[in-house]
């Protein structure tokens, strides 16, 4: 597949993303601060499956992996030792006529905000400066008074807390290589034309695992962790078919790399990185011991030899892997005759697992249905909604992405059956009362080999 032909757009996600609680644009009372968002209800409890299905594969599905989080501000040495004030940087290109600022080097993914026909610099009024490299990272003071030694960065990737921890992993946690730590974290980087919804934020959460492994393991380590994160996706329901490996030619190479992969997306904008697996070789742990003094070598007794071990990184955002989700899930169709919008998020994602729906308030309905929600609740993430027909409830249910709806009608009073309606096949089956709790948890564990989380 070379171009994206699915239903959704940028535009209609970030919409309902909007119009149903999961993502608000930041300081919207003041008019927003662009491409900045806050996270409503259903963001947060979708970003906290993304996470802690990550965790799951880090922390469950192996025992070699151990956890961190770091500070976001560390000693400013610490941007230096691994090359981000040199070299963290895109280069940045002014327009005089419009006053407005392109990265250089995708001027061919940008229009010109006067002729948006034409990319900046074709239009005839362009004029566009040489390209100059801008540092990308957040810049701030400690302490009260602002003054020579005070400077320090938000950090834009969470990596470097992991490496200047490492000693500790070594002396106090006891662990030798191979082994990995990870980290999920807010990172910030300035960037020049951050857009496309949460694709390119300023402020995002990363999900990064550096996994230290003897030099001679680094190449193998390197293939078995871009199939490992490939597979993640597949599993937790992502079209494969949208998802492509896509290893970095030489010039492409960031400073600390011996060799990328990028797993890529068809998003809407076309294929992207959605996240970056890399060979770091021993370049941070060997910058941060000579930046530092601190010995970081491990040693081997095997050979009675002390060594730098090599790094490979899988790194990615919380927010990328939301849009691919929310992106791949979309769909609108017709069902009977009208429109619906559906999200088919993975019930380990999905911010709602089940709705527990009254038909009416009113008949003993109403009790029957808090009674079940209140079982299902002490287990199960899921919600209570007796406002409005029942048939825009299933719409609303359907658009965060509910894969099962439970509905107390007349019958469940006489009978104690209830139906659950499935949000893909629209199947409705009758099920007894009490068998309710152990149908979803069933249809929840065989939905993938993941174990649900806590
Ligand atoms: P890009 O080329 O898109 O700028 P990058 O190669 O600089 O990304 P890395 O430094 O490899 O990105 O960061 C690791 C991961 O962090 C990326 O794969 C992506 O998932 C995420 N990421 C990086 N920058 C951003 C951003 N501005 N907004 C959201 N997520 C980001």
């Amino acid at each position: 597949m070379e171009t994206y032909e699915g239903a959704a757009t940028i535009e209609k996600v970030a919409s309902l993303c909007r119009r149903r609680g999961f993502v608000f644009p930041a300081s919207d009372i003041y008019g927003g601060i662009g491409s900045t968002y806050d996270y409503g209800h259903y963001g947060v409890l979708l970003k906290n499956n993304v996470k802690q299905r990550w965790l799951d594969a880090m922390l469950r599905e192996r025992d070699d992996i151990v956890l961190l989080d770091s500070a976001i501000i560390q000693h400013p040495r610490t941007w230096e030792a691994s090359g981000h004030v040199a070299g963290f940087s895109d280069p940045l290109v002014d327009c005089r006529t419009c006053k407005n600022r392109f990265r250089a080097d995708h001027l061919d993914q940008e229009s010109c905000p006067r002729k948006p026909s034409k990319r900046p610099g074709e239009g005839p009024e362009c004029d566009l400066t040489e390209a100059r490299q801008f540092n990308l990272m957040f810049q701030t003071t400690v302490g009260p008074v602002e003054e020579a030694g005070t400077r320090v960065f938000l950090r834009p990737e969470t990596a470097q807390g992991i490496f200047l921890n490492f000693r500790n992993y070594l002396n106090v946690m006891r662990r030798r290589p191979p082994f990995g730590i990870a980290q999920i974290g807010k990172s910030f980087r300035n960037e020049i034309t951050p857009g496309n919804f949460l694709f390119r934020l300023r402020e995002f959460e990363q999900m990064e695992m550096e996994y230290f492994v003897p030099p001679d393991q680094a190449a193998a380590a390197f293939e078995e962790w871009v199939q490992a994160r490939f597979d993640w996706y597949v599993r937790l329901g992502l079209d494969a078919s949208r998802l492509r490996v896509r290893p970095h030619g030489a010039e492409e190479l960031s400073h600390y790399s011996s060799q990328t992969s990028d797993i890529e997306y068809l998003y809407p904008i076309g294929w992207s990185e959605l996240e970056g697996v890399a060979n770091r070789g021993d370049f941070d742990l060997r910058q941060h011991m000579e930046h530092s003094g601190a010995d970081l070598r491990v040693f081997d007794p095997a050979t009675e030899t002390h060594y730098l071990p090599h790094v490979v990184e899988p790194a990615v955002s919380v927010e990328r892997i939301v849009l691919a989700f929310l992106v791949d899930g979309y769909a609108e169709e017709e069902v009977a005759g009208r429109q619906r919008t559906v999200l088919r998020l993975h019930p380990l994602l999905a911010p709602v697992v089940a709705a527990v729906l009254p038909l009416v308030n009113k008949g003993g309905m109403p009790e029957l249905a808090e009674r079940l929600y209140a079982e299902l609740r002490a287990s199960l993430p899921v919600e209570y909604d007796d406002s409005g027909s029942v048939g825009k409830r299933y719409r609303r249910q359907d658009e965060i992405g509910t894969p099962w709806t439970i509905t107390i009608d007349g019958q469940t009073v006489d009978d104690e059956t209830v139906t659950v309606r499935d949000r893909d096949s629209l199947a409705q089956d009758r099920v007894p009362l009490g068998r309710v709790r152990e149908l979803l948890a069933h249809r929840l564990a065989s939905s993938t080999d993941l174990s649900p989380g806590d």
